[in-house]
């Protein structure tokens, strides 16, 4: 059974203070709206990433269809991503400067952000073996976290 998932959080991997975005926005040729702003603002604050409902509650003065077509125009832009997680959609600012994957306890939901840089000799031996090249640098991880393997070997030993 899936749990709410417990986020761990590593302020560096979010988006810092110099984030941008406003800058950004603008060399997308785009204006900045108060709605736009806010959920940029919004999402900012966020440990992380935040669902569409909580989105929503959040938002003053928007109702939801405003909300999402401001999301969709965010992520359009390449601003916003969604990510789906347990088959669940939620939103997080996209930052150039600091790519993370998500990797998620499939038992017990813990979630832990780490650096994209882990996976960096993983990219370096698709493209020499398979000269492949993958589109994202942006993945949810499925598995299972310290705590739990560790308690599934000790469900696993023999009760000798
Ligand atoms: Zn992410
Ligand atoms: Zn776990």
């Amino acid at each position: 059974m899936f749990r709410m998932p417990r986020l761990e959080l590593n302020r560096s991997l979010h988006a810092p203070q110099n984030w941008g975005y406003k800058d950004r926005l603008r060399k997308t040729g785009h204006r900045i709206t108060p709605q736009r702003e806010q959920i940029l603002e919004l999402l900012h604050r966020a440990p992380h990433r935040m669902g569409a409902l909580e989105l929503c509650a959040r938002a003053e003065g928007m109702n939801p269809a405003t909300v999402y077509r401001n999301l969709k125009f965010l992520i359009e832009v390449g601003l916003v991503r969604a990510v789906e997680l347990q088959g669940e959609l939620s939103y997080e600012l996209v930052n150039p400067n600091a790519p993370h994957h998500h990797l998620l306890c499939r038992k017990c939901g813990l979630e832990q952000i780490v650096s994209a840089h882990a996976a960096t000799g993983f990219y370096a031996q698709l493209q020499e073996t398979y000269g492949f090249r993958p589109d994202t640098n942006h993945w949810v991880i499925y598995g299972l976290c310290e705590r739990c393997q560790s308690n599934e070997e000790r469900v696993s030993k023999p009760l000798i």
